[in-house]
């Protein structure tokens, strides 16, 4: 029968196979060690290898115990796992360990034991030993290469993670640690095992709000979709809040090792970013104040001539005409309209402003002190005040009318703002370096950040018509600026608001400021003959039949020039009437030459805009007095008489 024939030809041939000749030859030459010894662990047998690995012949082993071989480092352990092999019989034990060569140095080697102590035919303890030599030298190569890649992350000056896949912490570098024991966590947390996400929630400080964005953007990497994942988020740790840029990035062919998580510390960053975005914000509305103040300057100097010439006229008439008139009552609204009209352009003067009217040391506390008894008088109680200052507070170099107006804007906005009353707080302190600093706080409404952004541009309101002109804060900006200060306005809705003021202190000895002379008063009479000089025909036309309505005899000039023509050709004025600011030659300089050629004969200046500028002028020369276009009938003979009075003394 072919099959069993087959069968007994393979049994037949298997049984050749481990014939004894082969099985010794087998033995001879092994590259494994076949041992047999005693419950003593007393050497029995050895093959052949032995002699090859260890350099020991065999009866230099005979009757040894193996013991006497281990390396006495890792004899404890050997003997441990003999023990076990003993007492489980045909289990096998594994174990490494070192083993002592007759040339002195150790090998590694590898043994498998079992127990055939009570086997029939071999009763020993067989062990099959291998030189592991190789693996051990690879395997320290590798611990070696892993410390140096630790030691390279700890290194590095970025807080860094390595995690597994399923986002669990492998290992930290030493920023990490370093990080967590600044922010007061334990000195030697056990990191690896931790699950990342809890860590950034709970000891990071990571805000709640950023963690399931975090938590995706883990989930994604670690799921193969996307290779990094940046978010910058604020934590708030125990010693305040910071931010950190977290960058998770995947990391391929590195084992368990599945992703790399680097927590960079931009706080300085982001408050570098936030100082320049503020200075920005300064600069943006310090640009866009300049060329609104250029413009308002401008559009007032040409409205104040129109209004200049309207007034005039309808205050002249306003006096012609009989009382009880048509023409009376119609001239008399003119001049009201125009006086209004002249206010605001007097408000828009004060804004477009660059530059001080005055220069004095001032003391804020005064300013402020002055000012609450003003609004006690004149709020009816709903509204508290209250002040804060501080005694040693240091002057200010200013313009004391300027900031008075400036404290009365503040002051009437958060009036404004408490309809149902409240506490309107003054503070004043000294600021470092070398400020002097004044709160204006209120408990009103408060504003939007939109309303805030746009409170100080010149016009904007939020007021109904008739009531708000949009231009006390911008005026408050402005003479702020002048006095090289800075505003800087805090509001949220329903909190209320506080403004502050902060300028340069004055730190120098005060020296006292000249007093203006006061001319007492006389009234002044006669006809006189007046000189008008000014570019605007329109003024010229209105001006010239008021001065002749308050019975004086009119000249006229366009220019400065030919104002010094007509004196050449003999023409002697009692008065002069001087617009500063024209073409030509223009206003300072004819007056200079008028001084020369009429050193007696008072003269006024008639400007829009009365500022630093025009009062030096002014107080330059004797007998000259400035007066504000638009100016009534009325306001140029009270300056007529005030000069007269003043005359030769
Ligand atoms: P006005 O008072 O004529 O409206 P301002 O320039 O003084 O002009 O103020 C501009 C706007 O800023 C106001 O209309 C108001 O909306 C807002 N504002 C100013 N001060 C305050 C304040 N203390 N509380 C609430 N809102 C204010
Ligand atoms: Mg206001």
């Amino acid at each position: 029968m072919p099959e069993s024939g087959g069968t007994a030809g393979r049994a037949e041939a298997a049984l050749d196979a481990v014939s004894p000749e082969r099985v010794r030859a087998l033995l001879d030459h092994s590259c494994d060690i076949l041992s047999l010894m005693d419950r003593e662990g007393r050497l029995i047998y050895n093959s052949p290898a032995a002699q090859r690995l260890h350099g020991f012949a065999p009866e230099e082993m005979a009757n040894r115990n193996t013991f006497d071989f281990f390396h006495p480092e890792d004899a404890p352990a050997v003997s441990a796992v003999f023990q076990s092999c003993l007492r489980q019989p045909g289990t096998p034990v594994r174990v490494e360990y070192r083993y002592a060569c007759r040339d002195g140095s150790w090998i590694w080697m590898e043994a498998a034991a079992v127990n055939l102590l009570d086997h029939p035919s071999v009763q020993a303890i067989v062990v099959n030993s291998r030189d592991i030599s190789e693996r051990m030298k690879a395997q320290a190569a590798l611990r070696a290469s892993e410390q140096s890649a630790d030691r390279i992350l700890d290194t590095l000056p970025d807080i860094l993670a390595v995690l597994d896949g399923q986002g669990r912490i492998l290992k930290v570098n030493q920023a990490w640690r370093d990080s967590a024991r600044a922010e007061g966590g334990p000195a030697a947390f056990p990191w690896a095992g931790t699950d990342y996400l809890d860590v950034c929630g709970r000891t990071i400080g990571l805000d709640a709000g950023q963690l399931p964005a975090m938590a995706e953007g883990l989930r994604s990497i670690l799921r193969g979709e996307q290779a990094a994942f940046v978010l910058e988020c604020p934590v708030s740790p125990e010693k305040g809040p910071r931010w950190f840029r977290i960058h998770l990035t995947r990391l391929q062919g590195a084992g368990s090792a599945c992703l790399v998580a680097s927590h960079l510390d931009i706080s300085s960053l982001k408050a570098a970013e936030e100082q320049r975005l503020q200075l920005e914000r300064i600069l943006h509305r310090s640009q866009k104040m300049e060329s609104l103040g250029s413009l308002a300057g401008g559009v007032a100097h040409e409205i104040n001539n129109v209004l200049a010439s309207i007034l005039g006229m309808s205050s002249m008439h306003q006096e012609i005409q009989a009382p009880n008139t048509a023409a009376h009552h119609a001239f008399s609204i003119i001049t009201k309209a125009s006086i209004r009209g002249g206010g605001v352009v007097r408000r828009l003067l004060d804004f477009a402003r660059q530059n001080l009217a005055e220069s004095a040391p001032v003391d804020m506390n005064i300013l402020v002190h002055e000012e609450i008894l003003l609004l006690e008088r004149t709020t009816l109680g709903q509204i508290r005040f209250a002040s804060e200052l501080d005694p040693d507070l240091h002057p200010i170099l200013g313009d004391a009318t300027a900031l008075v107006h400036a404290l009365m804007n503040l002051s009437l906005n958060a009036i404004d703002a408490m309809p149902q009353g409240g506490c309107l707080t003054f503070r004043t302190r000294n600021a470092p370096p070398d400020c002097v600093e004044l709160d204006v706080e209120d408990t009103g409404t408060g504003m939007s950040r939109e309303v805030m952004e746009k409170a100080m541009d010149p016009f904007f309101t939020t007021k109904p018509v008739g009531k708000g002109t949009g231009l006390g804060l911008s005026i408050v900006y402005s003479t702020v600026k002048a006095h090289q200060g800075t505003v800087e306005l805090q509001s949220e809705p329903g909190q209320g608001t506080q403004v502050r003021l902060r300028f340069p202190a004055f730190l120098r000895a005060a020296a006292a400021p000249a007093d203006p002379q006061t001319p007492a008063k006389t009234p002044a009479g006669g006809s006189l003959d007046i000189l008008l000089v000014d570019d605007d025909e329109l003024i010229l036309a209105t001006q010239a039949p008021v001065i002749e309505c308050l019975g004086h005899r009119v000249s006229l000039a366009r220019t400065g020039e030919q104002s010094l023509q007509l004196l050449q050709s003999g023409y002697l004025p009692q008065v002069v009437i001087l617009d500063l600011n024209m073409p030509g030659m223009g206003g300072p300089a004819t007056l200079s030459r008028l001084r020369e050629a009429l050193p007696g004969v008072p003269v006024i200046l008639a400007t829009g805009c009365v500022d630093a500028a025009s009062e030096d002028l002014a107080r330059a020369f004797s007998k000259v007095r400035l007066l504000a276009k638009p100016f009534s009938m009325k306001e140029l003979e009270t300056c007529l008489e005030g000069l007269l009075d003043a005359r030769p003394s």
